[in-house]
């Protein structure tokens, strides 16, 4: 270890003679140098990958002199492996570090506190990076950030790819020291957060029911969402008087919910859907809430995910419940080109309590036309509305006046009305993606999982194919010779990888063991031209043509499959196309264009999450444009079980496609369990089993119209 007395380094009025800076680069070093830290000391991790490493970091600094924990050079010391990050005292700091490749051992990767009683104040995260680094299993659970304390900062950080189950950031309430905390979580990025497909994918969750009651005083300030899309809770506020303001919810699926605690704000934050589902915006329950001054644009939820919810209650609700709003005061919003605002949302025999004492004022709405814009679930006298404009022809609320508006983009990117003193302030400044996280780590590009890459050509023969997959890096795109490849192994799929055919013509593959293709961590996998055989497959229980791996796949994936002819799968009783096993999501299923024939399976089994927990294996299922004849086990076999709210899917599009002689009596052509949008459309079926469709939660949005059923249009 090298040592370094600080005052060397820095002018010696700037840090006291005794500050001392410990260089390590073993976790031994570290160990020795972490147990005598003094005011103004600073620990500095070579740079290199650190693997394993549990980092216990704690001491008491001063409020001019914290001890620093950083990395020798920001963004090059890797902690990778079964790694976390705990600290506990007082005016410590830590920098640099990257989290990447690994997964923490225990429930938090970076914990505010060291034990249960040694808990971390007046401390600061700053620049750090967490980048996947999800357990292994989806549903192991663990938070990777967990606040803890009084007056703590997590600012400058980069967290994406969650995929795991728990929260992202998690404020904790749970003893005294914890409350009333004002902590900063700032000018942080919030990365992709990939469909959860169940409870527990919040980005940010204050407190919990249980603590609800407690005011919380933390400050959300600053930051960047961007496809957070875990459940339908972006932030969760579970307790009082929090803030959170200024931020950037950007492409996101799901809503900043007010779910439990008074006296919140909501103000000056920037919500831009760009028409993606499910994007919403404010959820209001309980008392004292006020939102005002934010915007909203291309925003495409509704129901509790609408740009605006304000919910009925639960006459003397249980803390777990829904409280009655009262005293929300919603005023100086803009709503542009959103789909929806519901007021007295989810109004029914138990949420019976209408919200009272409250004010929308000075809002300006601008709603898609198609459908009802504003809906109003139940009484809302409770609510005062004055000087609000809705840019249409009429209203259907007095107190909010219809007014035609010409709408200007002004030089912050953001829609105005003309000559409208109305809706969202014009000093509104829009956070950018640079002003989040650490400058020196690059944010996730916004491309397709399949780009459009030359392809790489592929020689004859079936070691030729084997080979350049298992060479091929992400994204690659393989083009196979016209002719057989004869495969005799299970090929892992654990990059994104595309096989076509060449435009010479069209290239058959012949397996002999199946699957043909697993999909592994990190898998997608798209087929386009391509006919697959099976002469000689084994008799084995569970054959598919693509199968997730036997293990858990932390990461959703996509399955593309266009002009694909498949037929001939018969050797047992249930050779399916492609199932999804158990604790595996695939974030689409796109069918387009393709022939299958004498399949004796399913086409698509995502059947798999049978425990009624809320989960499900797929969240787009899109089938369109092809051909079905005998396919025994029938198309497709969805299924999410139970009552949990937490999630928009599975969506399912059937559209355009012939069936013939398909499923059976008792075996349906589709069975759709739980699945919340249902889009069945101009198909043709002749002599297949039922269409099975079974809610088991929710309000499905579900069209079926134009298809020709064993000749009978329904
Ligand atoms: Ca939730």
């Amino acid at each position: 270890m090298r040592r370094i007395t600080a005052s060397l380094l820095l002018a010696s009025w700037a840090i006291p003679a005794h500050a001392e800076s410990f260089f390590v680069s073993t976790q031994d070093e570290y160990a020795v140098a972490a147990q005598k830290l003094q005011p103004g000391d600073v620990v500095v991790l070579a740079n290199g990958t650190w693997r394993d490493f549990e980092i216990v970091f704690s001491g008491t600094g001063a409020p001019d002199k914290p001890i620093t924990l950083k990395s020798e050079t920001p963004g090059k010391v890797i902690i990778a492996g079964r790694s976390n990050l705990k600290l506990g005292g007082r005016h410590l700091r830590v920098t640099g570090l990257v989290f990447q490749d690994g997964y923490s051992p225990t429930s938090e990767v970076i914990s505010f506190r060291r034990t249960k009683t040694d808990l971390a104040s007046d401390s600061q995260v700053t620049d750090v990076v967490i980048d996947h680094f999800n357990q292994p299993d989806r549903f192991q659970s663990d938070n990777w950030v967990g606040l803890y304390g009084q007056r703590n900062r997590f600012d400058r950080n980069y967290l994406a790819g969650k995929s795991n189950q728990g929260v992202t950031l998690a404020v904790h309430l749970d003893t005294a020291e914890s409350r009333g905390n004002t902590h900063s979580i700032d000018h942080n990025y919030f990365g992709p957060r990939p469909v959860l497909g169940s409870n527990g994918g919040e980005t940010i969750r204050i407190g919990t029911s249980a603590y609800s009651m407690h005011d919380s005083s933390t400050v959300i300030e600053n930051n960047v969402f961007d496809r957070c899309d875990g459940e339908v809770e972006i932030v969760s506020v579970k307790s009082g008087a929090n803030v959170v303001r200024g931020n950037l919810f950007l492409e996101s699926s799901g809503a900043v919910v007010l779910r439990h605690g008074d006296g919140n704000l909501v103000e000056r934050n920037v919500f831009l859907g760009k028409g993606k589902d499910h994007t919403g915006g404010v959820r209001v329950i309980n008392r004292n809430q006020i939102v005002r001054a934010n915007y909203m644009e291309g925003l495409r939820g509704t129901g509790f995910g609408s740009a605006l919810a304000v919910m009925n209650g639960v006459p003397n609700s249980p803390v777990n419940r829904y409280v009655e709003v009262d005293n929300a005061s919603i005023t100086d919003n803009s709503f542009i080109d959103s789909s929806r605002i519901t007021l007295a949302a989810g109004a029914d025999s138990e949420r019976s309590a209408p919200p009272r004492n409250s004010r929308f004022s000075g809002n300006f709405l601008q709603l898609t036309s198609d459908g009802e814009s504003i809906a109003v679930e139940a009484d809302v006298s409770g609510i005062a509305f004055s000087g609000n404009v809705l840019a249409a022809a009429a209203t259907p609320i007095s107190g909010i006046a219809a007014k035609p508006a010409k709408l200007t983009r002004a030089a912050n990117g953001l829609l105005y009305p003309d000559r409208l003193d109305v809706g969202a302030p014009r000093d509104l400044a829009v956070p950018s993606l640079d002003d989040t996280g650490p400058r020196w780590y690059a944010k996730p590009p916004r491309t397709a999982v399949f780009g459009d890459d030359d392809p790489v050509a592929v020689g004859k023969g079936g070691s030729s194919l084997v080979a350049a997959i298992a060479g091929a890096t992400g994204g690659s795109c393989l083009a196979l010779a016209p002719g057989t490849y004869t495969i005799d192994r299970t090929i892992e799929i654990s990059s994104t990888i595309c096989l076509m055919s060449s435009g010479k013509g069209r290239a058959t593959i012949m397996f002999a063991r199946a699957p043909l293709f697993e999909i592994a961590r990190g898998g997608n996998l798209r087929l386009a031209g391509i006919t697959i055989r099976s002469d000689d497959a084994p008799d084995a229980v569970g054959n598919a043509v693509i199968r997730t791996a036997a293990q858990s796949i932390p990461a959703n994936f996509t399955l593309e499959l266009d002009d694909v002819d498949i037929a001939g799968l018969t050797v047992n009783r249930a050779f399916d196309v492609i199932s999804i096993g158990k604790s595996a999501m695939a974030d689409r299923v796109v069918i387009s264009r393709s022939r299958f024939a004498d399949i004796s399976g399913k086409i698509v089994a995502a059947h798999s999450e049978i425990d009624d927990f809320g989960r499900y294996n797929v969240e787009y299922l899109d089938i369109s444009a092809s051909r079905f004849d005998t396919i025994r086990g029938g198309i497709a076999d969805v299924y999410r079980g139970g009552t949990d709210e937490s999630t928009f899917g599975p969506h399912v599009r059937f559209v355009d496609n012939v069936v013939t002689d398909s499923g059976a009596a008792e075996i349906p052509v589709l069975a759709l369990t739980g699945v919340q949008k249902i889009a069945i459309t101009g198909n043709r079926i002749d002599r297949g089993g039922p269409i099975a469709m079974t809610r088991t939660t929710g309000e499905p949005d579900v069209s079926i119209r134009n298809n020709r059923i064993d000749g009978v249009v329904e």
